[in-house]
């Protein structure tokens, strides 16, 4: 069944490739290709090695989105 072979694949893939969604506009991309942020004392820092502890909000790098999101999460 074509079908069952293409989901099979993607599943594969993912395996392979951790996938993250873009907080701002949702699309889903390689973990390595999304930038990922942690809140420190009520205030996003960028987690640029990979190794902060707490939630992780990951935001795509596209132009946009980043700014969007840090202005977000500014509010709060
Ligand atoms: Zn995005």
């Amino acid at each position: 069944m074509p079908i069952a072979e293409n989901s099979r694949e993607i599943c594969l893939r993912e395996k392979r490739l951790p996938m993250r969604m873009c907080l701002v506009c949702r699309k889903r991309f390689p973990k390595s290709e999304l930038t990922r942020f942690v809140f420190t004392d009520g205030l996003p820092q960028e987690d640029a090695k990979q190794n902060l502890a707490g939630r992780g909000y990951y935001v795509c790098a596209d132009g946009g989105c980043r700014e969007k999101w840090l202005r977000r999460a500014a509010r709060r």
